[in-house]
């Protein structure tokens, strides 16, 4: 598979300016920037172009040893630290399904993890070339990860770049940050994000994008037509004048569906909030009529109530919980903040 293509067209210049400079690389990058623009991918492309040893225009060739490695997952040079589940969590009386999937969800980057990495960080590199470690969500390091993790940001090691990522730095601590480049990857223009939505074949890209808050890999994923079809009957129940049935829907949530509960609630309130103030809805464009029929009957302020307790509640989505209580009390919640 030919690298370059692998660079989203939005991140090229951003990976220009930092590798045109490769001698002179930070050795911690902090890169961050809304949810669903690729932070993860660019994080990637900067890794494979660092340890490519035959760069065409600066960018990763695609055809070395070391691109060939590092496309099968195995340069020795490179490591990547995603989160693990969590053991020590306590977990509900789930059923075996609801089990597993709790473990996928409660995660959490551990200090094992960094310790388990820093016999790579610190033994001579195999191409005599970078060493590239990626974090991400660097947000999920517990706290004793993030101490062990900031003593080697504190004397890193020669020829090494590594690299966060985070779309919340702020839950980051300061001292980590403030070793580290910031990159920031704002979404992209909507012209250049639209005509990379069609080239996925993805339908009706204005609307997922627009939902999406502009961010293109989040709408790619927010147009797969399961979680479409299931997101319009999310609406429909929002939408009801006499409010959500909350204890009829919240039976039908499992964990797999805590997010994208979360993430209907949050884009309609904001759209709601935004009807109530007198503007265009910006995310459910097609609901305008709906939105204003809700809005009409809501008050500004239990919305940004009803808004600020989303906000608390996004932090607890990834934890285990009961997710059919969880989504009871939110969509409860809903009902009091928009019936009069
Ligand atoms: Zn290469």
């Amino acid at each position: 598979m030919p690298v370059i293509s692998s660079v989203l067209p939005w991140h090229e210049e951003s990976l220009r300016a930092l590798v045109s400079r490769r001698d002179r690389m930070p050795h911690a990058l902090l890169v961050s920037g809304p949810a669903g623009v690729g932070k993860g991918l660019f994080a990637r492309s900067l890794a494979q172009t660092l340890l490519c040893e035959a760069p065409k225009g600066q960018l990763a060739c695609g055809e070395c040893p070391a691109c060939n490695w590092f496309s099968q997952g195995n340069h020795p040079d490179f490591r990547e630290v995603i989160p693990e589940a969590d053991e020590e969590s306590p977990e509900g009386d789930v059923d075996s399904d609801d089990a597993r999937e709790s473990k996928a969800k409660s995660l959490v980057i551990k200090i094992g993890q960094v310790r388990a990495v820093s016999d790579f960080m610190t033994l001579s590199t195999h191409r005599a070339g970078f060493r590239v470690l990626i974090l991400r969500p660097a947000e999920a390091m517990q706290a004793a990860a993030a101490n062990a993790l900031l003593k080697t940001l504190e004397e890193p090691p020669p020829a090494t770049a590594i690299v966060l990522v985070s779309d919340q730095p702020s839950r980051l601590l300061p001292t980590i940050r403030s070793r580290c480049q910031t990159v920031i990857l704002p979404a992209p223009p909507i012209a250049s994000a639209l005509a990379w939505l069609r080239a996925q074949s993805v339908e009706s890209p204005e609307e997922v994008l627009a939902l999406a808050g502009g961010a293109p890999l989040l709408a790619r994923d927010l147009a797969d037509s399961e979680a479409a079809a299931w997101r319009r009957r999310a609406i429909a129940e929002l939408a009801r004048p006499d409010g959500a049935a909350a204890l009829n829907f919240a039976a039908g949530i499992d964990k797999g569906r805590v997010e994208p509960l979360l993430f209907v609630l949050q884009t309609w309130v904001e759209d709601l909030v935004r009807v109530k103030s007198g503007a265009h809805p910006r995310r459910h464009r097609g609901s305008d009529g709906a939105l204003r029929a809700k809005a009409r009957r809501a008050r500004l302020d239990r919305l940004l109530g009803f808004d600020r307790e989303l906000t608390q509640a996004r932090r607890l989505a990834n934890h285990p919980l009961n997710p059919r209580l969880f989504a009871e009390h939110l969509l409860l919640s809903y009902n009091r903040a928009t019936l009069d």
